[in-house]
């Protein structure tokens, strides 16, 4: 997981996974979850699940049911000699329990540890038509349980952590304990470029974990959804309309896997006209990592595109290339604004020559929040884009998720759209294979998109977009007497984030992108987005959620740092021994008994006056920068 999740970023179309937002968050649920019961815990759990089947198996058989005698854990089937099961399972839906339909003649049954006594009656007598069982509750309770010959003998989860967090206090605290190491937004701004680390405000956020959306299942029967599918419904829609295009699956889980839905739709579309000898994507050098990565994934053949020194597509090259490979051309991808961060004037230009040699344009639009409520994708020319809704559209995406990047496309793609095997009403009549497990994906948090834009609407989205735009252009502005930012537009002006380029420090004085990313955080502040997608620059985008106070702390922050370099450049400070190559300075070092370091203490850690009643302690200094990406290793004690 740790390798697949930077893979994309770093080997592009030599990767292996697409992996950038992951499902960190729901991974850290299931640790936690781990964390607190232990493997005692977890035992008595499986013990107290088992025994509930066990009850059920014999009181099915006690009820005359035929019942398997295969070896279980949690889940026995019950078979009728008619093909009885949806009459069963209609039976169950009066008692407020789902069952599912195994095969005509057969019911499946799982509990766990939510399971009552109780609920093993109740599916009983509806699995058995008795209203009164032929047995005393108490007489179930006697049957022998748990086969020793099904346990396993082998000690697991015997690190300390499984050890001793076993009270809901200590729970508590050894997580506090682990968000205090991380900068959140609840600290400052984070100004991740293309990642559009916005505001997610709580009334967007506290519906879904209203048991109504919370706790209905993937596969619940359509009659129990009926609130949850007119809410897809309409966000799909609003998408649809956001964007321009016609059709709209909620299925994604992440903007990579939109891409790689999206590719598959066009690949399947190619297919059905007689064209699936196009095989190949042209993919602009400025990509995101996961362009390439996903394109391989499609089974494309990746051929990358130039960009001129503007940061814009060279139109020459895409010409040249597009002619070349015309017979194998199926797809170009193209992100819009680019990952340079300006609105490339001629995109129409790029579309129409695509077109004009059979190929299909794939638009990223993970960069829509520079784009809502001003343009529309589909008018470009394009003919599908994925939207990042836990980037634009308000879902928390720090740590990794979870994640859903929708696709929205024209009519001529819409019959392909995923489907899924196990619920019909889902994607286009020709739809492919699912690319997600569950038919809506994380349906569980796209409540929150729908708050946004709801709550939002058109004018207030297209004011957002508005602002995020101007906050970009004035930290641009507000940094140019004292770096290159490096792309603007054809009017001078960049989109919603700006890269600023630092390459000629190392020249100067040997300070990298990375000294000043870590030096930022002395100042309190997230790095912005590093060596993307141009090494050794920093991409900033502060997102409409920022204030002038906030922003100007930020820039300060920047501008203060740029002196610092200066006294290196200029010799006032050592070339190695200062502020920024030791950066950053933790609780640790600034504490210690001694400090033979030529700068204070407080020039290491109080560089500014706001940071005295908001320090953030970065919990560890240097480590190995991306020396940990590229080399996996456990640490397991
Ligand atoms: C974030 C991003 C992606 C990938 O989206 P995930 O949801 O992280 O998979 C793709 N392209 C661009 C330009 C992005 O910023």
């Amino acid at each position: 997981m740790t390798l697949q999740t930077r893979e994309q970023h770093i080997r592009r179309e030599r990767a292996t996974s697409n992996i950038c937002t992951a499902q960190a968050l729901l991974a850290n649920m299931c640790a936690m979850y781990a964390v607190y019961h232990g493997p005692e815990g977890l035992r008595a759990i499986a013990r107290y699940v088992h025994s509930l089947a066990i009850l059920l198996k014999a009181g099915a058989k006690a009820c005359g049911l035929g019942v398997s005698d295969t070896p279980f854990f949690d889940t026995i089937l019950v078979s009728y000699p008619s093909d009885k099961a949806q009459e069963i399972i209609e039976s169950g839906w009066r008692k407020n329990i789902n069952l599912r339909g195994y095969d005509k003649r057969t019911v499946a049954i799982s509990l766990d540890e939510t399971s009552s006594f109780n609920d093993v009656c109740d599916i009983l007598q509806v699995l058995s038509g008795l209203e009164n069982l032929p047995f005393a509750k108490g007489d179930l309770r006697s049957v022998e349980i748990l086969s020793e010959r099904e346990l396993r003998r082998t000690s697991f989860l015997t690190q300390a952590v499984f050890n001793q967090y076993h009270s809901e206090t200590e729970l508590m605290r050894y997580i506090k304990k682990l968000e205090n190491k991380d900068l959140s937004l609840t600290h400052s701004m984070i100004p991740l470029g293309s990642c559009t680390m916005k505001l997610n405000a709580v009334s967007e956020m506290q519906a879904i974990s209203w048991s109504e959306f919370a706790e209905i299942h993937p596969f619940a029967p359509a009659h129990q959804t009926a609130g949850y599918t007119k809410l897809l419904k309409q966000l799909a829609g609003f998408l649809a309309q956001l964007t321009g295009f016609s059709a709209v699956s909620l299925q994604p889980n992440s903007g990579a896997q939109g891409e790689y839905a999206g590719l598959l739709v066009v690949k399947a579309y190619q297919k059905a006209k007689g064209e699936s000898h196009r095989d190949l994507c042209l993919i602009p050098s400025s990509a995101h990592g996961t362009n390439p990565a996903s394109a391989v994934l499609a089974g494309l053949k990746v051929v990358i595109v130039d960009c001129d020194k503007n940061g814009n597509v060279d139109f020459i090259d895409l010409e040249n290339k597009a002619a070349q490979y015309r017979e194998r051309l199926s797809v170009f991808m193209m992100t819009y604004p680019s990952t340079h961060g300006v609105f490339e004037a001629d995109i129409q230009k790029y579309c129409d020559l695509i077109h004009k040699y059979g190929g299909q344009v794939y638009l990223d639009g993970a960069n829509l929040n520079a784009q809502l409520g001003l343009c529309f994708p589909a008018e470009y020319g394009a003919d599908v884009c994925h939207m990042n809704l836990h980037k634009t559209f308000c879902i928390p995406h720090g740590g990794g998720g979870p994640g859903a990047g929708p696709i929205a496309v024209k009519d001529h793609l819409a019959a392909y759209l995923p489907g899924h095997c196990l619920v019909t009403d889902v994607g286009g009549n020709s739809g492919i294979h699912a690319v997600s497990a569950a038919p809506f994906g994380n349906a569980g948090i796209l409540p929150i998109p729908w708050a946004y834009i709801r709550m939002m609407g058109f004018e207030g989205l297209k004011r957002a977009t508005q602002v995020a735009i101007l906050n970009a252009n004035y930290i641009a502005h507000r940094l140019r007497n004292h770096y290159e930012v490096l792309y603007k537009g054809t009017h001078g002006f960049v989109a919603h984030e700006c890269i600023v380029d630092v390459r000629k420090f190392k020249k100067s004085c040997g300070i990298e992108v990375f000294d000043i990313a870590k030096r930022l955080m002395d100042y309190g502040f997230h790095a912005p987005t590093v060596s993307f997608p141009v090494a050794g620059t920093l991409m900033i985008e502060p997102t409409e959620s920022e204030s002038l106070q906030e922003m100007d702390r930020f820039c300060a922050a920047m501008i203060a740092i740029r002196e610092e370099i200066r006294a290196i450049e200029e010799g006032r400070a050592d070339p190695v021994n200062n502020v920024l190559k030791n950066a950053p300075h933790t609780l640790a070092m600034v504490t210690a008994s001694s400090w033979d370091r030529p700068y204070s203490r407080e020039q290491a850690a109080m560089p500014s006056e706001w940071i005295r009643e908001n320090k953030f302690w970065p919990a560890v200094s240097r480590i190995d920068e991306a020396y940990g990406d590229r080399n996996f290793m456990c640490t397991c004690s």
